[in-house]
């Protein structure tokens, strides 16, 4: 297994519902390491370039608002197999459906406001960390 690099996004039910350390806590006792990280207010046409694999997608404009509504955090996570090791942490995009102590069953509450963001491959955990995080902000050994 190779090193990987995945975007975790804590999204804004996951602010507001102060859950950020509950969900990081969980992250780190699976065994990632944090590399980069922040708190921000995305606006909504910053969302709408995060998310924009989906702009043909009829959620498109209710994902992009609620990803504007408030701050998130942004993750950059390291990992041996990060990409599926926290899909399968954070649990199945619909909560109704996660896995029984996943972050998605755990905390969500809809499939749109489900919580946290991750990548959904190699690449894209590249291409989405350096959206938000030029690579000098990325701290290579902690
Ligand atoms: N989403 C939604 N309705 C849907 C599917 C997705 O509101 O029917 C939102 C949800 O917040 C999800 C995001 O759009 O996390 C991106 O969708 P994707 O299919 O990429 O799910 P993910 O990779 O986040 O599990
Ligand atoms: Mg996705």
């Amino acid at each position: 297994m190779a090193l990987e690099r995945t975007l975790a996004i804590l999204k804004p039910d996951c602010v507001r519902k102060n859950l950020i350390g509950e969900v990081i806590k969980r992250i780190q006792d699976a065994g990632f390491t944090i590399r980069a990280m922040k708190l921000v207010r995305l606006s909504k046409s910053e969302a709408e370039g995060f998310y924009a694999v989906h702009k043909d997608r009829p959620f498109f404009g209710e994902l992009t608002t609620f990803m504007s509504s408030g701050p998130c955090v942004p993750i950059v996570l390291e990992k041996e197999n990060a990409i599926a090791d926290y899909r399968t942490l954070i649990g199945a995009t619909n909560p109704a459906e996660a896995a029984d102590g996943t972050i998605r069953k755990l905390f969500a509450d809809s499939v749109g406001e489900n919580i946290a963001h991750g990548s959904d491959s190699v690449e894209n955990g590249l291409i989405e960390s350096a959206y938000f995080f030029p690579e000098h902000v990325v701290v290579a050994n902690s």
